[in-house]
């Protein structure tokens, strides 16, 4: 089984040329420090996944997690201590403002190296993922006490975060939770029960704070009565210190297909009359504070597809090199499987499709720092548009593929893709979470359709359309692509804008657009992809120029940018031709 290696000169290339970090931190103001020390941050990051995090892999995997009767939940090994080291390297707080105690370092960096963690480990990259979120939905609807509280130690890592929505009878369907909150005093009760809570209770930190959603008393129906709630493990002291123990417990822990060393639990809060906890932003309006968390985290779930997606392809390169077998076209004896023409063809389809996904998530992360900077109105409203945009694209298409790349590793490995102990199945059974989590793949592509497409009367599709028109009017085809290419290309861009047309014209078709959303997710994702991979063979042909890249660095991007246009972009034609089709 290969080891995973942090794919540090692809990061740096990425963050560098196609995000340029250089222009993303003078205009977002931040530290502009970054650009010197991004190499050390890196590689630092890959040393701490490469050497501690990825060894706990397989054994957690294998061991799991264990509870026992008064609810305490028991890591696999070595887990608290990669976790210990984590937060002494002060990984936790990079993208967040100094005034809790983060680094002011831009979240793309930051989703860098959470790229890293969860290459390396899914089940313990989730612990840090949810408190990232919370840390998020905090800063942004929580009163000035609470912040003081609770930030600093969520920041530093030293305790973590949960997201509390799901309930027996109310998953998709947010609207129809039952944990009521009832006022007392300066804080109110909580009581009901959750479940698939992720890192829900576990031995990793001293205190972990939930994010419960949950009904006051006289609340109206569905998502327009549920308000947030910060419900802490312990309750924290006037001075920081802990305090008594809250009235909620992990009931029990949910036995799944994969990510075995995360514990997913059912969460009791308010067995003994009820769990405290303080109001976040103002009543009724929980689902909206909810999303400050639910975003960021569907970015970082399509982040972890990048990061399966290229575990996996790491891990397919290194056994295709090794295994022996048969002789290829060219060759006159038996040699290793990756000379064999099918070979190579799911080879260069990984990388194409992995490296097409983080060039993507990178530039959507980079509009997270952009909204979060102090732009002139106008612009900000625009990356406003573009992040919202984005975000359903980037959870949706990269975990999509992320399962695409995990299965083409298990093919890849024959027989023994099939066998536990190459690893590769345990990626693709970790895998297999990403679409359904986080809002399912569905509700993504009805939310692009829906809310951003048909909800701003198509502004921010047509906004992006007129840009990659632009970007093609001025990319000179010889330079790059071949004139075949580039056309076709274009007329993806304008196959893009005619399917979003399609979209807004019937937009009082609901059996319409639901039937069609999908479609038109895989459709954006893979035209939007393919402008990133575009846009990234331009920037490496500079670069190369201006030798910040290598020789051979260029000729791998040529060849995977080029693989992309001529093999993966072509998909998105069976997508607008469904399209097409239903609106007849
Ligand atoms: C391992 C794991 C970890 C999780 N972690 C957390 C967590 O930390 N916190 C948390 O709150 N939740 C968590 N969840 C819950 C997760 O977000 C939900 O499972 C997911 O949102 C889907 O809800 P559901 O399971 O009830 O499926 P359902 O809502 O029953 O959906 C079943 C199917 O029907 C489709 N569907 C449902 N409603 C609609 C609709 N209106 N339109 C179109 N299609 C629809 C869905 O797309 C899906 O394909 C986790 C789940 C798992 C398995």
């Amino acid at each position: 089984m290969s080891n995973y290696i942090a794919p540090i000169e692809e990061m740096r290339f990425v963050l560098n040329e196609v995000v340029g970090l250089e222009d993303l931190c003078k205009t977002t103001q931040s530290d502009p420090s970054t650009v010197d020390i991004i190499e050390t941050i890196l590689d630092a990051a890959g040393k701490l996944a490469k050497e501690e995090i990825e060894p706990i892999n397989k054994s957690g995997d294998l061991e799991g997690i264990k509870i026992n009767t008064a609810g305490e939940v028991a890591t696999a090994k070595g887990f608290k201590e990669a976790y210990q080291h984590y937060v002494e390297g002060g990984w936790g707080s990079l993208q967040f403002g100094t005034e809790y105690g983060g680094q002011g370092i831009p979240f793309v960096v930051a989703a860098s190296i959470q790229e890293m963690w969860h290459s390396a480990n899914m089940s313990w990259g989730l612990c840090p993922l949810l408190t990232q979120g919370a840390v998020e939905a905090i800063s942004h609807n929580a009163s000035e006490e609470l912040k003081r509280r609770y930030l600093p130690k969520l920041i530093s890592g030293e305790w973590s975060g949960t997201m509390n929505l799901t309930e027996g009878d109310a998953g998709t369907d947010v609207g129809a939770l039952k944990t009521r909150a009832t006022p007392e005093k300066d804080h109110y009760l909580i009581r009901g029960q959750k479940i698939y809570i992720t890192w829900g209770e576990h031995d990793m930190v001293k205190n972990i704070v939930h994010l419960v959603l949950a009904r006051l008393p006289d609340a109206p129906k569905g998502v327009k009565g549920i308000s947030l709630f910060l419900v802490p493990k312990f309750l924290v002291n006037d001075d920081g210190s802990l305090g008594e123990r809250n009235d909620l417990k992990a009931l029990s822990l949910e036995d799944k297909i994969g990510i075995h060393a995360c514990p997913t639990c059912v969460m009791n809060y308010g067995e003994k009359g009820g769990a405290i906890g303080y109001l976040v932003g103002e009543k009724n309006k929980g689902m909206q504070c909810m999303f400050t968390m639910m975003n960021n985290a569907r970015l970082t779930v399509g982040l972890q597809g990048v990061s399966i997606a290229e575990r996996a392809y790491q891990q397919a390169l290194s056994f295709c090199k090794e295994r022996v077998q048969g002789v290829a076209p060219g060759h006159t004896e038996a040699g290793p499987i990756i000379r064999h023409p099918d070979v190579q063809r799911m080879l260069s389809t990984m990388k194409a499709i992995t490296e097409a996904s983080r060039a993507l998530t990178y530039s959507a992360c980079a509009e997270v720092d952009r909204t979060a900077g102090s732009l002139p109105n106008k612009k900000l409203e625009l990356h406003n548009r573009r992040l919202g945009l984005l975000t359903p694209i980037v959870k949706g298409w990269c975990t999509e593929i992320a399962q695409e790349v995990a299965s083409l590793s298990l093919q890849c490995h024959g027989g023994m893709g099939y066998i536990e102990e190459t690893g590769i199945a345990q990626i693709f059974r970790d895998a297999r979470i990403l679409p359904i989590y986080e809002g399912t793949n569905g509700i993504q592509a009805m939310d692009l359709v829906g809310r951003k497409i048909i909800g701003d009367n198509g502004l921010g599709i047509k906004e992006m359309v007129s840009e990659m028109q632009e970007y093609t009017s001025q990319t000179s085809p010889s330079d790059t692509l071949s004139t075949a290419q580039l056309e076709f290309f274009e007329q993806s861009i304008k196959d893009l804008a005619g399917a979003s047309t399609l979209v807004l014209d019937n937009s009082d078709n609901k059996n319409y657009s639901g039937a069609i959303a999908f479609d038109m997710l895989m459709m954006t994702g893979t035209i939007s992809a393919a402008w990133q991979m575009v846009k990234s063979l331009e920037k490496a042909k500079i670069a190369f120029e201006n030798k910040t890249i290598s020789s051979d660095f260029f000729k791998e991007k040529n060849k995977t940018v080029k693989h992309f246009i001529d093999f993966i972009l072509p998909r998105y034609v069976s997508h607008f031709i469904s399209i097409k089709t239903a609106s007849c």
